[in-house]
C-alpha cells in the first residue's frame, strides 16, 4: 500500500551509525528487522518469562511469542494507517530484547543490585544490545540499525541517560516525539499483553471464568458472544471474548489515531516529531484498558503463586550478581577492571541469561 507522507520512509532515514552500502533487494527497515531476527538476543527470548517462569509449562507466552504478537498487531495497525510496516515490525521484534530472565521480578532485582552503578532498565538494555552487545558483524559492534528503529526501541529514558545517548537521547531533552510507527508499537505491546495475560491466567488456573465475568467490560462482550453462540463452553467463550476485546482496542486505536492525524494536518515525519503524541485510544477505551490492567494486577500479577515465583527469581538474580562480583573469573572476566565496569559486564551477562540458564548457573555456583 502507499505510504502516507507522515510515515517513516527508509529512503529518508536518518541513517545508521556506521555507513553501509544499500541493499539491492531490501529497504533499510527490512534489513533492520532481518538483523534482529537473526540475532542471538532474539533467539534467547524463547526461554525468557513473560509472566510465568519458562519451565512452568509449554503453553504459556514467552518473550518470543509475546514479541511476535506485538509485531503482528503493529503491522496491522501500520497498514491501516498507511505507515511503514517493516519499521513497526522491526521495533516490535526488538522492543523486549533487553529483558532479564524472570520478567519484571528479574529486572527489579537486577536494578537493585545495580543501584550503586547507575541502575538497570530493560528498555535501555534493549538499545545497548542492538548498539553494542550483539557481536556478529566484522565492521561494527551491535547490529548497526537505523536511527528510526533505535529511537523506537528506546521508549523512555531519564534526562541523565538521554545526555549520554547522543542522537537517540535528544528527543527526551527536547521533548519531541518519535515516529508514528514507534508510537503505535507501545500500544500494540499493551494490547498484546493485557489480552494474552488473561488467556494465560485462565489456562494456568489462577484466574477463573467467574472472576473474569466480574470484570464488566469482559462480561458485556462475553454476553454478546453467548447470544451468537449459546452452546459454546467456557474455554471457547473466553477465547472469543478475548478476540473481540482485542479487535475493539485495535479498531478504536486506528480510528482515534486517524482522527488525530487529520486534526493535526500532518504532512511529514518532522510534523510528527514536533506534534504532541498522535497515536492513542479514545477516552472511553482508555478507561476500559485501565479496568483490564487493574484486574490483571489484582488477580494474576499479585496472585500468591506468581508472587512465589517472582520472590524466588529475585533471590536467584541477587545471589548470582553477588557471587559474580566476588568472583568474576567464573565467567572469564578479569578482576582488573574498575568496580563500575565490572558491575556493568556482570549486569550484561545476567540480563542476557534465559530463565533456564540463570537457574542452572545459580545451582552450579551459588549452592
Ligand atoms: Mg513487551
Amino acid at each position: 500500500m502507499d505510504l502516507k507522507p507522515y510515515a517513516a520512509d527508509p529512503k529518508k532515514s536518518l541513517g545508521r551509525q556506521f555507513k553501509e552500502t544499500a541493499s539491492k533487494l531490501r529497504n533499510d527497515f527490512q534489513r533492520d528487522r532481518d538483523r534482529i531476527i537473526h540475532s542471538g538476543a532474539f533467539r534467547r527470548l524463547e526461554y525468557k518469562t513473560q509472566v510465568f517462569v519458562n519451565h512452568e509449562g509449554d503453553m504459556f507466552r514467552t518473550r518470543l511469542t509475546h514479541s511476535l504478537e506485538v509485531a503482528q498487531i503493529s503491522r496491522g495497525i501500520s497498514r491501516t494507517l498507511g505507515l511503514h510496516e517493516d519499521l513497526a515490525e522491526a521495533i516490535a521484534l526488538a522492543h523486549d530484547l533487553g529483558h532479564t530472565p524472570f520478567g519484571h521480578a528479574g529486572q527489579s532485582a537486577l536494578n537493585q543490585c545495580m543501584k550503586p552503578y547507575g541502575g538497570f532498565e530493560h528498555n535501555l538494555q534493549s538499545l545497548r544490545i542492538i548498539d553494542f552487545l550483539e557481536n556478529d558483524y566484522i565492521d561494527f559492534k551491535g547490529l548497526n540499525l537505523t536511527f528510526e528503529t533505535r529511537e523506537g526501541v528506546l521508549k523512555h529514558c531519564s534526562k541523565k541517560n538521554a545526555h549520554k545517548l547522543g542522537d537517540v537521547g535528544k528527543r527526551f531533552i527536547k521533548k519531541t516525539q518519535p515516529s508514528l510507527e514507534a508510537q503505535l508499537v507501545n500500544f500494540a505491546d499493551e494490547i498484546a499483553y493485557n489480552h494474552h495475560d488473561i488467556d494465560d491466567g485462565y489456562r494456568s488456573g489462577l484466574v477463573t471464568f467467574d472472576q473474569l465475568r466480574d470484570l464488566s467490560f469482559f462480561n458485556d462482550i462475553c454476553k454478546e458472544v453467548k447470544i451468537v453462540s449459546p452452546t459454546i463452553n467456557d474455554k471457547q467463550c473466553i477465547k472469543s471474548t478475548i478476540r473481540r476485546m482485542m479487535n475493539m482496542f485495535i479498531e478504536d486505536l486506528c480510528t482515534h489515531s486517524q482522527n488525530k492525524i487529520d486534526q493535526a494536518r500532518l504532512s511529514s515525519i518532522d510534523d510528527v516529531r514536533n506534534a504532541s503524541p498522535i497515536i492513542g485510544l479514545s477516552d472511553n477505551m482508555v478507561k476500559k484498558q485501565q479496568l483490564v490492567k487493574n484486574f490483571l494486577r489484582k488477580k494474576l500479577y499479585l496472585h500468591p503463586r506468581v508472587k512465589e515465583m517472582t520472590d524466588n527469581a529475585h533471590d536467584v538474580i541477587e545471589k548470582l550478581f553477588k557471587k559474580l562480583m566476588q568472583n568474576p573469573k567464573i565467567i572469564n572476566i578479569k578482576n582488573n577492571d574498575s568496580e563500575d565496569d565490572l558491575a556493568i559486564m556482570i549486569s550484561d551477562y545476567i540480563a542476557g541469561m534465559t530463565d533456564r540458564f540463570a537457574l542452572q548457573t545459580y545451582e552450579k555456583i551459588c549452592k
